[in-house]
Order: C-alpha cells, then sequence, then structure tokens
C-alpha cells in the first residue's frame, strides 16, 4: 500500500472539553491520552494493508498472541512540537523512521515503509492536534510500535503483525530548566551484549533494565548507567538516555553506537551542535574509573544525558557500592545548558533550523 491520508472514523466519545483542559493543565508524562490511534495490519501474504485512523481503544487478544509469550515488539518515541508560529511540526521523524526498520530488521519483523510511518504519526497529531498542552514546552508525544499478531505458540518469526501509534500529551518534563541527577551504576546487571539487541528499540531490553533502575531507585538514584557486558568498563547508556562527557580542553566525548547502545535522535543532534560551537566531539569508548578519576581531577567538568523525554538533562553525581562523586560543582552546566538551549530552541521553532531537522505537519 501507499501513504495517501488513512480512512478516519472520529471517536463517538471523545474526551470533553471541560476534562482535557483539566488534563491538560497538568498531564506529566506518559499518562494522559488522546482521542485516537492508527493502526495498520500486516501479513506474510497480504503485506502492509488495513491502515486508519480511529477511535482510541483497548485491544482484544487472543492469549495465545506471539507478543505475550516471546515478546517479539518494538517500539519508537517521537515528540510534535506546536512551534512559535502556531503550526506543527515533528522533529527529524525520518530517523524515527529509520531507526524503526533497523529494530525491526533485528527482531526478525516487516520493516514499515519510512512513508507509512510518516503519515501515520502526521496524521494522528493532525486529528488530535487540541491535544497540545497549553504550557510552555507542552508537546504530543507519539508512541509507534509493533507487536507480533498471530496466534501461535510456535518459537518462530510471526506471520502477522500489527503497528500502531497513540499519542499523550507531554507536559514540559522539568517545570524549572532541567535540574542535576543522580546515577547508579549497575556493576552486576548489564543491558545488552555484542550481538545482542541492544541497539534495537524492543520492550524486551527495557524489561531486562528495571531491576537494575529499582536498584536505582532503592540507592537514592533517578537513573542507572549500563557498563559493557564483556568487560564491566565501558560505559555504555542509561536505560533510556545517551551519555556525554565534556573536558576542560573542550572535548565532548560519547560512547560509540557499534551496536550495544541505541542510535539516539537527540545524541546525533547534540553532536552536530557541539561541533558547530567549536567542541572537539569524539565518539570514543570511555572507562568509568576514568570517570571517577576525571571527575575528581577537576579535567572532567560536565556530563550530562539526553533523549527525547527530557531532551538534555546534567549529571550532577555518580554512585556505586564503591562510593560516589560529583560532577563539577554538582549543578547544571553551562555548556550543558547551551546546547539544551540551542536544541530547544530549534525544536519549538524559535531559533532557525539549517539542518532542516524540523518537519511541519
Ligand atoms: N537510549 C535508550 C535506551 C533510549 O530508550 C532512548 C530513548 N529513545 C535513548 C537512548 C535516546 O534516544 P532518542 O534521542 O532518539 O530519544
Amino acid at each position: 500500500m501507499t501513504a495517501g491520508a488513512f480512512p478516519f472514523e472520529a471517536n463517538p466519545n471523545p474526551v470533553d472539553d471541560a476534562r482535557r483542559a483539566e488534563l491538560l493543565a497538568d498531564p506529566g508524562f506518559g499518562r494522559v491520552f488522546t482521542d485516537h490511534m492508527v493502526t495498520i495490519r500486516y501479513s506474510d501474504d497480504k503485506g502492509w494493508h488495513d491502515a486508519k485512523v480511529g477511535p482510541r481503544a483497548p485491544l482484544t487478544l487472543d492469549p495465545a498472541t506471539a507478543v505475550l509469550h516471546y515478546a517479539q515488539e518494538i517500539f519508537e518515541g517521537l515528540k510534535a512540537y506546536r512551534l512559535a508560529d502556531g503550526t506543527m511540526a515533528l522533529f527529524r521523524p525520518e530517523q524515527n523512521a529509520r531507526r524503526f526498520q533497523r529494530s525491526a530488521k533485528r527482531l526478525a519483523m516487516p520493516e514499515l515503509p519510512e512513508e507509512l510511518f510518516l503519515q501515520s504519526c502526521r496524521q494522528l497529531v493532525e486529528v488530535d492536534q487540541h491535544w497540545f498542552p497549553p504550557v510552555e514546552g507542552g508537546s504530543i508525544y507519539l508512541r509507534p510500535f509493533m507487536i507480533a499478531s498471530e496466534v501461535f505458540l510456535g518459537v518462530k518469526p510471526s506471520a502477522e503483525y500489527l503497528y500502531m501509534v497513540i499519542a499523550s500529551a507531554a507536559g514540559n518534563y522539568f517545570k524549572s530548566g532541567a535540574p542535576a541527577i543522580k546515577i547508579w551504576v549497575s556493576e552486576h546487571y548489564t543491558r545488552a551484549a555484542p550481538g545482542g539487541t541492544g541497539a534495537a528499540k524492543c520492550g524486551g531490553n527495557y524489561a531486562s533494565s528495571l531491576v537494575a533502575q529499582s536498584e536505582a531507585i532503592r540507592n537514592g538514584c533517578d537513573q542507572v548507567v549500563f557498563l559493557d557486558a564483556a568487560e564491566h568498563r565501558w560505559i555504555e547508556e542509561l536505560g533510556g538516555m545517551n551519555l556525554f562527557f565534556l573536558f576542560d580542553d573542550g572535548t565532548l566525548i560519547t560512547p560509540p553506537t557499534d551496536g550495544t547502545i541505541l542510535e539516539g535522535i537527540t545524541r546525533e543532534s547534540i553532536i552536530e551542535l557541539a561541533r558547530e560551537q567549536g567542541l572537539n566531539v569524539r565518539e570514543e569508548r570511555y572507562a568509568i574509573d576514568q570517570w571517577r578519576a576525571d571527575a575528581t581531577s577537576g579535567k572532567l567538568v560536565e556530563a550530562f544525558a539526553c533523549g527525547t523525554a527530557a531532551v538534555v538533562t546534567p549529571v550532577g553525581s555518580v554512585h556505586s557500592t564503591n562510593g560516589s562523586f560529583t560532577i563539577g560543582a554538582g549543578g547544571p552546566g553551562q555548556i550543558t545548558q547551551q546546547l539544551r538551549g540551542k536544541l530547544v530552541n530549534i525544536q519549538r521553532g524559535i531559533a532557525p533550523d539549517p539542518h532542516g531537522w524540523v518537519q511541519p505537519i
């Protein structure tokens, strides 16, 4: 199938205006959903078919549906923004479409054509555009995902799939700028091994990270940092964000995307913006012991995490069973704030967009 506008069926019972206004006053993240959703089906014999935008509703799944047993599932996350001039836009959505295809390949799933991915995101935002929170920095967070929908208990790639997009209203992730977060080093649990699924955005990666995240919370931290599986030495990424390290000589290091970490779109954008402002950006491995030594000596001056949801988040301190260390003065660093400001201003149409990252809807 090709991507013209998908058939649309309006929700006969949308959330009423008063309730919606109440929900949008403080939507938080991932809890307030819009009235519609996109569905597209796939089967080995028919290919992609039956695309539509319809009322958001619960799914009915046979208990033997493959995804419920073997976790053949992938997803994406991207935001739609209301720009300064009142129009709406997506940020680099073609990058999400391509990453979704790479994830599909790794999970032995069919690749959704880029145009269908883009149309599904654009059309859902258009239909549900009254769900933008009226607060500064408010956005609509899109969650495209695909599940193995064949009813069969054999362990093999499913012959049928269901692709969907749902949308939720997102407030400003941090009400007053980004506070510095505390990071817990997971010494026991790893997230991804060479040859595994670390670079794919599949649910299984997140399921296996939860026990480490719980350990982080138990130890008074906000997020967990994962080390490589082979040596437990090289810093990889957080449960849902990539990491950057800034040194006193203007070098900015981020771990390389060589199969065990997610190729973050925010990461990619920050690399470009940082190079443009004269930083010496290097994608190379950085060891946890070196991080401690450099933070203690003052050679490392700032560290931050980045991703679609929280954009750019300063790392204030790092904790483990070996003790703790603080980054810089423990608060948001100057270059971190600058890079965050640059990115946010492009995303919201406040600053010019020379890279063509902002795609009008
Ligand atoms: N790493 C992981 C494990 C993630 O889940 C995410 C969020 N998608 C990121 C990094 C950041 O990716 P992006 O900038 O594309 O949101």
